[in-house]
């Protein structure tokens, strides 16, 4: 990985790595079986300066460049896939809108918090009939004298029941993409409600809710940038939230490989090591192969994003084929456990539920392959 990695990322990669190692690996099973998102992850990422990397230093940030944030996602993953997701949505999703297009007295009011870990975020764009076709939101938010009403129901929303306040996109003009808003939303707002949280199959230690607005009354100054430029603003982020979700399934993989590995040459079947058989050899190669490969096309995406080149389709492509990846991979680590590889009780069955979300969650394999075949001109 060298020609993408300076001193200042490998020196940032081996400080977080030791608080991941030390403070979240052995925190994440347990944070899997509550269900629950350890909340002391975020707030201690945000004392030591790690939790919103990218915003500028007036903000609570170090103006982390995108390889930098693909550090932080690869690491963090590597211990847990599902505080790693609630992560990315507080400090890369949800806060860029503000960042980007936000006013000044919305960025002094939110940046820092979410930068030093007092207030959580979440963006809700998901609805129960809207999904990969994100212009086709009905939320709506009218206009009235002062500011704007809010009704609607947000679906899997990561962050829904521990948020402080919420992205929220918003129907206030025509049909289809030309007519959708952002608005910040406080989660003590009337009429907002967390209406239930999801039990899920994996990412089990990231929240995840349904999100009811009735009537739900903001000022004016809660509209983040232009109206009716929601949609636009939203697909600003999507590069960075692709690549970054990508690492997310290299550290995950990463984390299962290591465990195949070790287990392959400890256990003994047929009076030899069970990783001297060439079958389970060739699979660990190709676990190791898809690994690089993915990791490869996400530094690539990182690079060409922060050096300002157009990257949508790289971006895609590294989503596409880490998420693909990451489930082969997690699959073949609980094959090369064997049975114990099924049992709860194993290490891999979490990397195994916890890599199913990454075909899905974000934009679908499918919805990638969409814009990679547009980029490649085909229509
Ligand atoms: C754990 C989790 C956390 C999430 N967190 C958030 C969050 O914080 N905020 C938020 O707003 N959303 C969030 N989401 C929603 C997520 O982004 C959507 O689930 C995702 O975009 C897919 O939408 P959908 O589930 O409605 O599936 P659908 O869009 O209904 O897709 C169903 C199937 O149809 C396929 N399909 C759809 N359109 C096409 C097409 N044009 N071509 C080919 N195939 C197509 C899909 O690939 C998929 O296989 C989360 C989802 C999960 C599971």
């Amino acid at each position: 990985m060298t020609i993408y990695l300076d001193a200042e990322h490998e020196m940032f990669r081996s400080e977080y790595r030791r608080y991941v190692r030390e403070e979240v690996l052995p925190i994440a099973a347990e944070a899997d079986e509550a269900g629950e998102f350890p909340l002391k992850v975020l707030q201690a990422l945000g004392r030591m300066g790690y939790l919103c990397l990218q915003l500028p230093e007036q903000y609570g940030g170090s103006s982390a460049d995108a390889t930098m944030l693909v550090i932080a996602a690869e690491e963090m993953a590597y211990a847990s896939s599902g505080i790693d997701a609630s992560l990315l949505v507080h400090s890369v999703i949800a806060v860029n809108p503000i960042l980007k297009f936000g006013s000044d007295e919305q960025r002094e009011r939110y940046l820092p918090r979410a930068a030093s870990g007092t207030a959580v975020a979440a963006i809700a764009m998901t609805e129960p009939d809207a999904g990969s076709d994100v212009a086709s939101i009905s939320t709506s938010a009218q206009r009235n004298v002062d500011g704007f009403l809010i009704n609607g129901v947000k679906m899997f929303i990561t962050n829904g029941t521990i948020a402080d306040f919420v992205v929220v996109a918003a129907r206030t003009g025509e049909p289809g993409h030309r007519g959708i808003s952002l608005f910040i939303v406080d989660a003590d707002t009337p009429g907002f409600k967390a209406a239930r949280r999801l039990e899920k199959l994996g990412w089990r230690a990231s929240d995840t809710a349904e999100l009811v607005f009735d009537d739900c009354a903001i000022p004016a100054s809660s509209l983040i940038g232009e109206e009716n430029k929601g949609f636009y603003y939203l697909m600003e982020n999507l590069n960075l939230e692709r690549i970054v979700m990508a690492a997310d399934c290299l550290g995950l993989a990463r984390a299962a490989i290591d465990q195949a590995k070790g287990y392959a040459l400890e256990r003994r079947q047929f009076g030899q090591p069970i990783a001297s058989f060439q079958d389970i050899r060739f699979m660990i190669v190709d676990m190791e192969t898809r690994l690089r490969a993915a990791q490869l096309l996400t530094y690539d995406a990182a690079w060409k994003l922060q050096t300002g080149e157009d990257c949508t389709m790289e971006a895609s492509m590294a989503r596409y084929v880490a998420g693909e990846m990451v489930n082969r991979v997690t699959a073949d680590a609980i094959q090369i456990h064997g049975g114990y590889g099924f049992m709860m009780e194993s290490g891999v069955q979490r990397f195994y539920r916890d890599a199913r979300v990454m075909t899905i969650g974000g934009g679908t394999s499918q919805i990638q392959k969409e814009v990679i075949a547009r980029r490649l001109g085909l229509g």
